[in-house]
């Protein structure tokens, strides 16, 4: 790992260099990435899958061969079961719908978690809404660790799938997914996984996890913006009808009737971001080249050593601190609003994230405003968590 791959980390914030802690939001790209973009656009630009020009077949293999890339990443069984989507939002949304439409009906139920960020509650509870159906919610131990023991207890005949956090992206929480996949298994359910916080965090295998679905966004993984990934079984997503209509997802179009693509390209409607697929095969290059057990290790670290410089600063409240983490830590000082110490740390060249993260539920769970988050990648410092601890006791002097 070479901190100089990232131009943005030798930015300077109010004269400071910067420290940037808010990679659950989004991570930094690599000159690798950045330079697939340049390269994309400057030699190789054209629609894929149309033109029988040099240029749109050149553009086509390396979209496909971005997917298989995806595939071996995540340790799909084929690229079929790779739909590039706009990110794990989009990815969640596609799903509820074209599950919903094959297989919930009135009285059915799905089943979420209380940590979940909205991208995973919203889409089920609109389903819900659409079919009459039940969303039921995972709840937490004091710990703040999912009840496993009540998540078995809420399936019933009626439940048609469940969708979980691997990581939550609050608390940096690490769920059990493969004990979640494994319960919900024995009573045929599937499950799908919000890779969003662990897909660049943890060596993550789709199949070894034996997950049904997967999503997860290339922009929180080192890659561009604006695409992500629904991975599915392969039986699954031959089950599901397409979930948007136009160019691409077709065999043949008739007024009559139309006839719809083979997987993957049934769910991709529309021409997809091949510049972007593109630059995320470098990005996975990236990471790989690192190695996923070496981030997972260096994170880890940093979270260890983050936690015991926190847990020494007077009245702090570190939330599940101590579970198992990647690389995310929320914490609140005394009364002090988030905010307030979000804004001060930003004044010292510190990015932090503050308020609810997306996770409004879990935060009204926690009966607090809202946190401070700070989160890792592979290139922070012991070094920039130092300078972090000092501006913190700084702000907090300030505001106390
Ligand atoms: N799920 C989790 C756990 C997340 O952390 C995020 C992003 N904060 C999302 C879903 C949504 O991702 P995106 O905004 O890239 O669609």
């Amino acid at each position: 790992m070479n901190r100089e791959d990232f131009p943005i980390l030798n930015e300077q914030v109010y004269n400071r260099p910067l420290v940037y802690f808010d990679n659950a939001a989004t991570t930094q790209k690599p000159e690798q990435v950045i330079g697939a973009i340049v390269e994309a656009y400057s030699h190789w630009n054209a629609n894929i899958h149309r033109g029988v020009h040099h240029l749109s077949q050149v553009s086509t293999a390396k979209h496909e061969s971005a997917r298989q890339r995806v595939a071996d990443f995540l340790g799909a069984a084929s690229a079929k079961e790779i739909v590039f989507t706009k990110g794990t939002t989009d990815s969640v949304n596609m799903l509820a719908f074209s599950f919903g439409e094959a297989f919930v009906r009135e009285g059915d139920e799905i089943i979420v978690s209380q940590l979940e960020h909205h991208s995973n509650i919203v889409p089920w509870q609109m389903l819900c809404e659409r079919k009459k159906a039940v969303l039921k919610v995972i709840p937490l131990k004091e710990d703040l660790s999912l009840d496993i023991v009540a998540f078995e207890a809420l399936l019933t005949e009626r439940t048609r799938l469940v969708s979980v956090a691997h990581v939550s992206n609050v608390l940096g929480i690490i769920n059990p997914v493969e004990e979640i996949i494994r319960i919900a298994h024995t009573r045929k359910i599937p499950v799908c996984i919000d890779g969003a916080q662990s897909a660049a965090h943890l060596p993550v295998n789709v199949r070894a996890m034996d997950c049904d679905f997967y999503v997860c966004s290339a922009h929180k993984m080192y890659g561009p913006t604006g695409l992500g990934v629904l991975y599915g079984k392969e039986k699954w997503l031959n089950l599901l009808p397409p979930s948007e209509g136009g160019g691409e997802m077709i065999e043949h179009v008739r007024f009559e009737h139309t006839t719809y693509n083979t997987l993957p390209y049934k769910f991709e409607a529309g021409t997809p971001d091949f510049i972007g697929t593109a630059a995320f095969a470098a990005a996975l290059d990236y990471i790989d080249a690192v190695g996923r057990t070496t981030i997972q290790e260096t994170e880890e670290r940093l979270t260890r050593y983050a936690e015991e410089q926190l847990a020494q600063i007077p009245d702090i409240h570190l939330y599940a601190a101590g579970l198992p983490k990647a690389g995310v830590i929320s914490f609140n000082v005394g009364n002090i609003h988030p905010f307030d110490l979000g804004t001060l740390l930003d004044r010292q060249g510190i990015a932090v994230r503050t308020g609810h993260h997306c996770a409004e539920p879990l935060i009204d769970y926690l009966g607090v405003p809202g946190t401070v988050r700070v989160s890792f990648a592979m290139y922070n410092t012991i070094e920039e968590i130092d300078t972090f601890i000092t501006a913190l006791r700084k702000a907090v002097q300030m505001l106390s």
